[in-house]
């Protein structure tokens, strides 16, 4: 691993001034400066050398001050620093948005659960292995303009939704596609000081010619939490998950549904997808398809065949367009014969 200069920080306004500190000279490739708080996904990559920064502030001392789960009267928020675990055990959460507890439960081991914090789990990098393995000098993401190994190499577990030319990465989170699905707000500290708030759909990019920008932050950014509003949708809703090993591995396709239903009828759909798109994946065209009508599994294949309709596949993933089906309409039949207390 480089040498890196650490600084910690006591709360999140100093985070924010040390992240100035040093303005990175090129801010999207390999970043000379990160936040740190859980680690699981920069110290991977900082060991492999696919992030090189000069200095990394350590924020996990912040957990006091954004590590709540709080019960609001419009909905719940989840602190950017809430631990993965902590979120999948909190009994809100269980009760009244089980997406969100179904896809925490089925990430990672239990060990790198009890680390990584809600942020940095949103904000985890693809696991394409030409990305992760430097000795591949192709790659768009890693080394912007230098070509993508994955186009004509091992891409099985690639992406099929929101492919360029430039990369086809997939975007590898559980709990990213059921805040998507759940439309939540995210909660962002700039550098001066100020806060915003973006709709959690335009957090991610899809890569288009500029792979290695990946989301809508920018430099110094800081996360601080999730609103998810409440609706007659969160308490029935589920997230599906399809992989290699059930034990423990990323999806090779998932759907996260919240349904609003008047008896066998859906009244309104919410819908994203995992593991076969470049970013999370919110499928308004499998909402419209199955948007008042009954749910059978008549509409929900056509509801499916709408949300591949786009798929653009490579030698190896073409698979995924037929196991993507397959999920959601799984994904959706199990939402509608969800018990819900009222
Ligand atoms: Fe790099 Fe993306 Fe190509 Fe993978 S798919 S090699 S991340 S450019």
């Amino acid at each position: 691993m480089r040498q890196f200069v650490l600084e910690r920080a006591g709360d999140a306004v100093e985070a924010l001034r040390q992240s100035q500190a040093q303005p990175p000279a090129d801010a999207h490739v390999r970043a000379s400066t990160q936040y740190i708080a859980g680690g699981t996904n920069l110290l991977d990559l900082m060991k492999l050398d696919v992030m090189r920064p000069s200095r990394v502030i350590d924020i996990s001392s912040l957990t006091q001050e954004l590590g709540r789960v709080e019960l609001l009267e419009d909905g719940i928020w989840l602190g950017s620093h809430v631990r993965m675990s902590q979120a999948a055990d909190n009994a809100w959460i269980r009760s009244d948005y089980p997406v969100i507890a179904d896809s925490l439960w089925q990430a990672a081991s239990p060990q790198l659960r009890n680390m990584a914090t809600l942020a940095g789990n949103v904000l985890q990098r693809t696991r394409c292995n030409y990305f992760r393995d430097t000795s591949w000098g192709a790659c768009n993401k890693r080394e912007p303009g230098s070509g993508c190994a994955a186009m004509d190499g091992s891409n099985r577990r690639l992406a099929v939704l929101g492919v360029s030319d430039h990369c086809i990465a997939n975007y590898p989170g559980d709990l990213a596609n059921a805040l998507l699905a759940l439309d939540v707000e995210v909660s962002v500290l700039a550098v001066d000081g100020t806060s915003r708030t973006l709709a959690f759909e335009a957090l991610h990019r899809a890569p288009g010619d500029t792979p290695h920008i990946e989301t809508s932050l920018v430099p110094g950014d800081l996360i601080t939490g999730f609103k998810v509003p409440a609706g007659p949708w969160t308490r029935r809703s589920r997230y599906v998950k399809v992989r290699d090993r059930a034990s423990y591995d990323f999806a090779l396709a998932s759907a996260a549904v919240a349904l609003d239903m008047d008896g066998d009828r859906v009244v309104t759909a919410r819908i994203a997808l995992g593991g076969l798109a470049t970013k999370p994946w919110r499928s308004r065209e499998a909402e419209r398809a199955i948007e008042g009508r009954l749910l059978d599994e008549a509409s929900a294949g056509e509801a499916a065949e709408a949300a591949l309709a786009g798929a653009v596949t490579h030698a190896e993933n073409g698979f995924k367009i037929e196991l993507g089906r397959r999920t959601l309409i799984r994904a959706l039949m199990e939402t509608k014969v969800m018990e819900v207390r009222p």
